[in-house]
């Protein structure tokens, strides 16, 4: 089906940007286009105008800034997979990027749009969530941060309002003794994550000193789990602690359920990855 007719801006700054959403209040923001669009042949939305921001100076681009990296909302899935300061500051992403999709989706789509639209089977939102990472969120009236523990707030919906852009993303750099490791269980078709767990944990003298896990595609939205959190802090990280810490990680009625899997089969794969995470995450705490 094609789109229903849409006006076209393309913004060369952020308040050039800022200022079309400020005229335009029912457009869209467009970014790599491989949400928004599909959702727009499918007429599952009909914005009257687009506002691309993919070409946005200063929107794309990874760098350390003392002890966080900062993402450029526009950078890429690509840019994120080959990134070096990602693979030694924060390699739970390098490990999320080359199993989004295919080559064409990661080519064009970028972190900022994956975390704005908030498909409940992303796989970014999980792991902003273990990795306590925050986002800058701008308007007309100014810039605000936003920690990911308030990002998410439900199915396609997140704390960025109308008229607002979010620029970049800001995560703190691995510390000495963590480790951070994604497993997903993903559908065969789009990859998306029917169950998808990221963990990042700190050891210290010979136990758990914190405890970050986070789940997405089985769920409205992506969420900590904190109850498994809870039982590994202050623990020896034995295979058999995290046997015991997963179990029953996530209560079925919690979760969704559709021709994918059930939500009783979800809130199984949710154990199965939380496991593989955790222990592979204990793995690499260096
Ligand atoms: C075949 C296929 C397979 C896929 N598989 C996966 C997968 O395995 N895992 C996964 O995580 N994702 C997957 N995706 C989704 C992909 O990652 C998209 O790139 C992503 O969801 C959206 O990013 P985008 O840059 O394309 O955003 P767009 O589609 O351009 O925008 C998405 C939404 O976010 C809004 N938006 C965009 N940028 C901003 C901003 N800076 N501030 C505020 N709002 C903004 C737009 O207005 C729109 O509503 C897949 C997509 C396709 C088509």
């Amino acid at each position: 089906m094609y789109t229903t007719e849409f006006d076209y801006h393309r913004a060369g700054s952020v308040q050039e940007a800022l200022a079309l959403l400020a005229a335009n209040p029912d457009a869209k923001l467009l970014a790599g286009g491989h949400s928004l669009i599909p959702a727009m042949k499918l007429r599952l939305a009909s914005p009257p105008a687009l506002i691309d921001v993919s070409k946005v100076a200063g929107l794309r681009g990874i760098r350390l800034e003392g002890v966080e990296v900062v993402i450029g909302a526009m950078t890429t899935h690509r840019d994120v997979e080959f990134s070096d300061v990602l693979r030694a500051a924060c390699p739970l992403l390098s490990q999320v990027a080359p199993l989004i999709g295919d080559p064409m989706v990661r080519n064009r789509g970028t972190v900022g749009g994956a975390l704005a639209h908030a498909d409940p089977a992303a796989d970014y939102p999980a792991s902003m969530l273990a990795l306590g990472a925050s986002m800058t969120i701008a308007s007309t009236s100014g810039e605000r941060t936003v920690p990911a523990d308030e990002f998410f707030t439900g199915m396609f919906e997140t704390a960025v309002a109308p008229g607002e852009l979010l620029t970049e993303i800001r995560v703190p750099a691995a510390t000495l003794g963590e480790g951070q490791a994604y497993e997903k269980f993903a559908h065969p078709a789009s990859r998306y994550a029917i169950a998808g767990v990221a963990a990042v944990v700190r050891t210290q003298g010979g136990s758990v000193s914190s405890a970050r896990v986070a789940m997405t595609g089985a769920g409205y939205h992506a969420m900590r789990l904190t109850k498994v959190e809870e039982a590994l802090v202050g623990q020896t990280p034995t295979p058999e602690v995290v046997e015991a810490a997963v179990r029953g990680a996530v209560s079925p009625d919690e979760l969704l359920g559709d021709h994918f899997a059930s939500a009783e089969y979800r809130a199984h794969l949710v154990e199965v990855q939380a496991r593989k995470a955790i222990l592979r995450a204990l793995g690499s705490a260096g």
